[in-house]
């Protein structure tokens, strides 16, 4: 596996239990994945040499991030190793403008868009093909987490996207409901599953709570979103998992509807709760799938699954936290990935289910605030 993030360590965590070699390419020694995998190859991921090297032994190769430049991936394919997502599919991942231009052109629902030059065709997008000011801007590689995404309010605004060198995607400001996210897993010779569709809460760009299944989303609207997922997932050639990251939002007639954000063909945020809460996980049908091996069964195993990202703040002593929090409630399960702790930092999770929704997110809340350190009871 490329990457050596959490991602990665987790989908290591679900390869054990089927005796799976895994072979890591980690930028540091430190990267979450490489405390615990035994076999890690530091290096580069931009340089072919390093994935040529890395890439000798291996039956096939994916991935815990989408950076890879698609030239090494076509080196790598050329060279005789699977690569699965493959390049053809993992453009999509790595680059927006590709990506709206290719839903586009399968009928995906996407907001309105269009690749600008400059300030003055932000400008003219705004006027001509949007609502008008606020647009949103997104730098077409390289974001995550919301760095990349701008709102702008004025072309005067608009100068900042642009200074990185990178083509800029505009995009209608989306006046949506809230976030949902609809995944699946496709394995090589066609086989897919679909994952209950979630809601997604993001909090200041990043994800903060997800939701299995969404809350009062309808059937209709949820089958509609994993046939679209399933739909992408086979027209782009989609080999492991694909997360559809979707606005639900109401029509002039005020009927629901739903479009495309983005897609990330890996283990994704919003699949994080399917560790406990499904009968296989994403990271298990990961595995499955880039092996072309037959896929898990990806139903829920409760009523529902909540599942809160803990972030970087004033770490208590985690030890007494660990006391507290699994004292607290028994049912509580906690994934943290061993990571330096940074401000805003992705360090671990929590997962919780039961019954009454109230309850179930109260108690991954708290979890997730007593790990961080901004409550201490
Ligand atoms: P990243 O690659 O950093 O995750 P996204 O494209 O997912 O970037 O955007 C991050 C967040 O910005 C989204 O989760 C959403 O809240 C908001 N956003 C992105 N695009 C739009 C849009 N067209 N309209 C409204 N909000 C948007």
């Amino acid at each position: 596996m490329v990457g050596g993030g959490q991602l990665a360590r987790m989908t290591h965590e679900a390869g054990i239990p089927l005796g799976i070699r895994f072979k890591l390419l980690s930028d540091t020694p430190q990267d979450s994945a490489a405390q615990v995998v035994s076999d890690v190859v530091v290096g580069d991921f931009r340089d072919l040499d390093t994935l040529r090297a890395f890439a000798q032994g291996c039956d096939v190769i994916t991935f815990d991030h989408e950076h890879v430049p698609i030239e090494h991936l076509r080196a790598l394919e050329a060279d005789g190793i699977p690569v699965r997502p493959g390049p053809d599919a993992l453009v999509h991942a790595q680059d927006k403008g590709v990506m709206r231009a290719r839903l586009s052109a399968i009928g995906a629902p996407c907001p309105r868009h269009r690749v600008v030059a400059d300030p003055a065709d932000v400008e003219r997008f705004a006027t001509t093909e949007g609502d008008g000011f606020p647009v949103v801007l997104k730098t077409v590689r390289g974001g995550y987490d919301g760095k990349g995404v701008w709102v702008v309010h004025s072309a005067a605004e608009a100068a900042e996207p642009f200074r990185a060198g990178v083509p800029v995607l505009a995009e209608e400001k989306v006046d949506f409901v809230r976030e949902l996210a609809a995944n699946v897993v496709r394995s090589p010779h066609g086989q897919a599953v679909a994952y209950p569709v979630v809601e997604s809460i993001q909090v200041d760009g990043v994800c903060d709570t997800v939701i299995a299944p969404a809350p009062d989303l309808p059937d209709d609207l949820s089958v509609r979103a994993q046939r679209l997922a399933l739909t992408i997932a086979k027209e782009l050639g989609v080999v492991g998992h694909l997360a559809v990251e979707l606005f639900e939002v109401r029509d002039a007639a005020g009927n629901p509807q739903i479009l495309v954000n983005e897609l990330a063909m890996r283990p994704h945020n919003s699949g994080h709760w399917t560790q406990d809460g499904a009968i296989t996980s994403q990271f298990a049908n990961h595995v499955r799938a880039v092996l072309d091996l037959p896929l898990g069964d990806p139903r829920p195993r409760e009523r529902w699954t909540v599942m809160t990202n803990v972030l970087g703040g004033d770490y208590p002593d985690m030890y007494a936290a660990y006391l507290h929090c699994m004292a607290r409630d028994p049912g509580l399960k906690i994934h943290m990935y061993g990571k330096d702790v940074k401000p805003g930092r992705k360090v671990g999770h929590v997962t919780t289910y039961g019954e009454v929704l109230d309850e179930v997110r109260e108690r991954a809340r708290h979890a997730a605030d007593y790990l961080r350190g901004t409550i201490t009871e």
